[in-house]
């Protein structure tokens, strides 16, 4: 593991401590969720918020949709050390509620800068809410699973919008979708 990216990461996590940045979730939650996993990894997942497993545990994608998203980490051949998991938004909406515009927009440049930190190959948003600021204009119905170009900060990354896993564990049509765009990312990958 590249001690010097964890570190940063680390302190990015104290900034938004020392920010105070979305006083009133930060005084609500139990704690920040920064992110998880291989701060070396050539991917990143971006979900929407911890909800409350991920914010008593302090890790993102713990609770029933975590389950879900391991299982089909593994399908494809993929273990959470391999990559590194992390939320647009880092502290638990109260009640499990949306994340606000406001909120998303608050966190959004400490967000960019984990991803340059870890300066992944591949960024895969789960759901809208984390895949809006990357394609604005897109509807996820539509372009899931199409991997697309973007740039962040000075670099180029390819962005693979997926369905979120919760949005998916109870819907069976949607269930399947996701395992299939999932089951796809490996060769996405390769084909770069
Ligand atoms: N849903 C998310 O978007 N993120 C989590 O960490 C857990 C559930």
């Amino acid at each position: 593991m590249n001690a010097s990216k964890q570190i940063q990461i680390d302190a990015l996590a104290q900034e938004i401590i020392d920010m105070n940045v979305c006083p009133d979730l930060k005084g609500q939650a139990i704690q920040l969720v920064i992110g998880d996993g291989n701060p070396n990894a050539d991917i990143v997942f971006i979900g929407e918020a911890p909800g409350k497993n991920e914010d008593i545990q302090g890790k993102p994608f713990v609770g029933a949709a975590g389950k879900f998203l391991n299982v089909m980490l593994e399908a494809a051949g993929m273990e959470r050390s391999d990559v590194y998991i992390t939320n647009i938004v880092k502290y638990r909406p109260p009640e499990n509620r949306d994340p606000t515009p406001d909120e998303k927009a608050a966190f959004l440049p400490y967000l960019l800068r984990q991803i340059e930190i870890i300066d992944p190959k591949v960024v895969i948003t789960l759901g809208r809410h984390s895949m809006e600021y990357f394609l604005p204009d897109a509807k996820i119905g539509e372009v899931h699973g199409q991997p697309v170009h973007i740039t962040t900060g000075a670099k180029e990354t390819l962005l693979i919008p997926l369905f979120h896993p919760a949005a998916a564990l109870y819907n069976g049509g949607l269930r399947q979708t996701l395992i299939d765009d999932f089951l796809r990312v490996p060769e996405i990958i390769t084909r770069q």
